[in-house]
């Protein structure tokens, strides 16, 4: 499966370089070309899929387990403190380019990283309202 003109099928296929760190059969990792920090990498399953709300949940568990062998690699090689995990399904969540990724992000005690969000106290009874949609 390729999406026609998917920037991460190239390099799946070998058509666009990337610098890559971690590939096995269903899966592979590169380097972030614009890294929020040192060694923040994406991990991509070879299949195609949009995005989550797409992606056969087999790759997708393929592309988590290797994302955690790559946070292992990074605690261990790059002696970060810590990993985010982050994936973006649809503009709204940020993402800009449409293939499932998972981006591995190492974290290091003091670093400048900062995420944009401000928790919000929420109304009286707004959890409950929500949580209700959800389950219904
Ligand atoms: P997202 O905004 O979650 O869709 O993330 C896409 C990420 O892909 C961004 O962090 C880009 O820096 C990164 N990116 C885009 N093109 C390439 C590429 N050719 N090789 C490696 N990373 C890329
Ligand atoms: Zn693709």
């Amino acid at each position: 499966m390729t999406g026609e003109d998917c920037i991460f099928c190239k390099i799946v296929a070998g058509e666009l370089p990337a610098e890559k760190v971690a590939e096995d059969e269903h899966t592979i990792a590169f380097m972030d070309l614009n890294p929020w920090t040192r060694g923040h990498s994406l991990v991509i399953p070879r299949n195609h899929s949009r995005n989550l709300y797409e992606v056969d949940p087999e790759d997708l568990r393929h592309t988590a387990v290797s994302a955690q062998r790559l946070a292992e690699r990074m605690r261990d090689r790059l002696g970060c403190d810590g990993v985010n995990l982050l994936n973006s399904c649809e503009p709204a969540a940020w993402q800009t380019v449409f293939h499932l990724h998972l981006h591995v992000i190492p974290r290091y005690e003091g670093d400048p990283l900062r995420l944009p969000g401000q928790p919000q106290r929420p109304e009286e009874g707004e959890l409950a309202r929500v949580a209700a949609e959800l389950r219904a």
